[in-house]
């Protein structure tokens, strides 16, 4: 990964958010408060602006961005989380360009935040559904499809979310009302990952 490619994929993921919007609110108004599209529209959006403006010198000033712009703009569970999580991975990424080891080593990073800062276990109904099998792929998976890898196991992991119960987070307030329908979190995960492998082909 280097600088330009590291913007390719905060683009890539403002848009999917951006086609996503209504989807991710739908998937939240149903478990939650309803705004997760548009607290990840919000955040994304003002992230592209602000890697656009920046001379980064490293992989990781574009990400380390990104994460202070979601923990200033965005309220609510997702931008302290998503936010932290950027901010790790960029500070784990301080030179020009990276190989796909370091680039899994500092997703790797960014999950061990989220669970650190959300306390989130896998199961839980949560983004940790998707961010877990994810990591674990990208790490796993030929360095060539490494992106496509991550993006799939971020999907099956999405799907894996409906019949769970939630712990976290406002939807854990529902209780057994939870179960059979899709986490938000972890739908937004499955949109950054994809966006990953698309913004590396
Ligand atoms: P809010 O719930 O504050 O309105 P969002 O709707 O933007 O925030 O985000 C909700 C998503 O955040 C959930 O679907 C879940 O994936 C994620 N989430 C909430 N709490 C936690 C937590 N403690 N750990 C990990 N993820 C969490
Ligand atoms: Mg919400
Ligand atoms: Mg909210």
């Amino acid at each position: 990964m280097d600088i330009e490619l590291a913007r390719a994929w905060v683009r890539g993921i403002a848009e999917a958010v951006e086609r996503d919007r209504e989807r991710l609110g739908e998937l939240d108004a149903a478990i939650g408060d309803g705004d997760h599209g548009e607290n990840m529209h919000r955040g994304f959006a003002a992230a592209v602006e602000a890697v656009d403006k920046l001379t980064a010198e490293t992989v990781g000033q574009v990400l380390t961005k990104t994460g202070t712009t979601l923990v200033s703009r965005v309220g609510g569970a997702s931008g302290p989380l998503y936010g932290s999580a950027f901010r790790a991975a960029g500070k784990a990424l301080a030179a020009e360009s990276a190989e796909p080891e370091d680039v899994g080593a500092a997703l790797s990073a960014a999950l061990e935040e989220v669970r650190r800062l959300g306390g989130a276990q896998a199961g839980d109904k949560t983004m940790v559904d998707a961010f877990a099998p994810a990591v674990e792929a990208f790490e796993s998976t030929d360095t060539a499809a490494s992106g496509e890898g991550a993006a799939d196991a971020a999907e099956e992991g999405l799907r894996a979310t409906e019949p769970m119960q939630a712990r976290k987070g406002r939807a854990s307030y529902l209780g057994e009302r939870s179960i059979g329908h899709l986490d938000p979190g972890a739908a937004s995960t499955a949109l950054i990952f994809r966006a990953l492998a698309e913004a590396e082909q």
